[in-house]
């Protein structure tokens, strides 16, 4: 039987979902993590401890692993593990995205340079090292403009800002996410630095495609309705298909088969952010990995294939044709978090699950849990998702259901001081 090789970050939304996907396809599965689980003793080949900053020790512990576990396909979930993943793959000798095209998609200063270089429409950029005055560049970039870290994710740390002031504030903030002792181990030396690019504006969508033999198909378009104006840009609502006319549904499939190609990507998922003004198309972004979070659930193949489903199949070899999405609109909202606070529950479940068109609901928040905002956060409270005969009627569920849910979150109690000085 054929064996998959999964690389889960610890806080990945998708490993029930994969796992299921494992299983409908009946193929085995072994899921690689950072952190040795203590069920690794009894369960040796089901579990592999790999160190994800380090891709080539990676690759060599593989092998060996390979070796007596022969291995089918490699499949990574997020920027950092399909670098690692293209270094396993590799390593063993299967179809993959080159090495250092993983690497670029996963880091935003060289995914612009590579763009620039191929002639890809995205916007003007400039690097900065943290060790340099803010007040300084603030005077030498233009406005407006959006401040980002390289390697983050889920618009943590990406900040518009319209003048020298907001220019300086911005560069504090994503200072001190940078700072924060888990984002700078990940980061390296990547953490040093800052990315400038001018602001784009105009609408935005996200494409899900797979990529074969450096051709992409495209597997959804989807339209994200809510202006994402800044200065911070949370996603919330995803809607496919497109509303967008066909003709720009095509230069949009285009930009992001030529944004792949620059950054030198052939094989498996991406997940491309693009914004269409009167200019044209622009790329904000191309990552080699699916969709985020739950998202994926929206998406339906053929006959009821999963997004995992598929994903696996193309990986192992099994995947004749690419199927298309069934036809329906569908969507899902990102639940945003309104608040810091301690998330203490949800009010309103029942109510916004009637609304008609609304198909699940999942709070992965947990009762307890610390919930920070944009920009310093990467969470979401939940997920909400919804079916219909049209984007609209989609969108509409979306709104509706969201507007009957009350989450409570309250003031976080101050860890070992006075409970008579609580907050709130
Ligand atoms: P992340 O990897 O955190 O998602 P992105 O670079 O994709 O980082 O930025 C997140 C969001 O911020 C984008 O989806 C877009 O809405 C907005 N954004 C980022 N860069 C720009 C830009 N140069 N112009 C306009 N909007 C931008
Ligand atoms: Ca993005």
């Amino acid at each position: 039987m054929a064996r998959v090789l999964l690389l889960l970050p610890t806080t990945t939304y998708r490993t029930g979902d994969f796992l299921r996907a494992a299983a409908a396809l009946n193929v085995d599965v072994t899921v690689a993590s950072e952190e040795p689980s203590t069920f690794e003793e009894s369960n040796r080949e089901g579990l592999l401890t790999l160190d994800f900053r380090n891709p080539s020790a990676c690759a060599e512990a593989a092998a060996a692993f390979a070796g007596s576990h022969p291995i089918g396909a490699v499949i990574g979930v997020d920027e950092d593990t399909s670098v690692v993943a293209a270094a396993i793959a590799d390593r063993l000798g299967l179809p993959h995205n080159p090495a250092s095209a993983a690497a670029a998609a996963g880091d935003k200063a060289r995914m612009r340079d590579a763009f620039a270089r191929g002639g890809v429409p995205s916007p003007a950029h400039r690097v900065f090292s943290l060790a340099e005055d803010p007040a300084r560049v603030a005077r030498a970039v233009s406005f407006p403009c959006v401040l980002k870290p390289t390697f983050l994710a889920a618009s943590r740390g990406v900040i518009r800002a319209d003048d020298p002031a907001a220019f300086e504030r911005a560069w504090g903030r994503i200072a001190a996410i940078l700072a924060e002792p888990d984002v700078r181990q990940r980061g390296g030396e990547r953490a040093e630095l800052l990315l400038v690019e001018d602001f784009i504006p105009g609408r935005e969508v996200a494409l899900e495609g797979l990529l074969r033999a450096g051709r992409l198909h495209v597997l959804a378009l989807f339209d994200k309705p809510d202006p994402l104006d800044g200065p911070f840009f949370e996603e919330t609502i995803y809607v496919t298909p497109s509303r967008l006319p066909d003709r720009a549904q095509r230069e949009i499939a285009r930009a992001a088969e030529r944004g792949a190609a620059a950054l030198g990507l052939r094989e498996g998922p991406v997940h491309a952010e693009l914004r269409v003004n009167e200019e044209g198309v622009w790329v904000i972004e191309i990552a080699a990995r699916s969709i985020g979070g739950l998202c994926a659930r929206t998406l339906r193949f053929g006959a009821g294939l999963s997004l995992e489903e598929l994903i696996l199949r193309h990986a192992l070899g099994s995947l004749e044709e690419v199927p298309a999405r069934d036809p329906r609109a569908a969507g899902v909202m990102m639940i945003p978090i309104p608040a810091a606070g301690v998330f203490e529950r949800v009010n309103g479940l029942e109510g916004a699950r009637r609304v008609p068109g609304v198909e699940d609901i999942v709070i992965s928040a947990h009762p307890g849990q610390k919930l920070v905002p944009l920009p310093e956060g990467s969470r979401y409270l939940g997920f909400l998702f919804a079916r219909g005969d049209t984007p609209d009627q989609v969108e509409a569920a979306l709104r509706q259901a969201h507007a009957r849910l009350d989450f409570v979150i309250v003031a976080p109690r101050i860890e070992g001081g006075d409970p008579s000085l609580r907050a709130g």
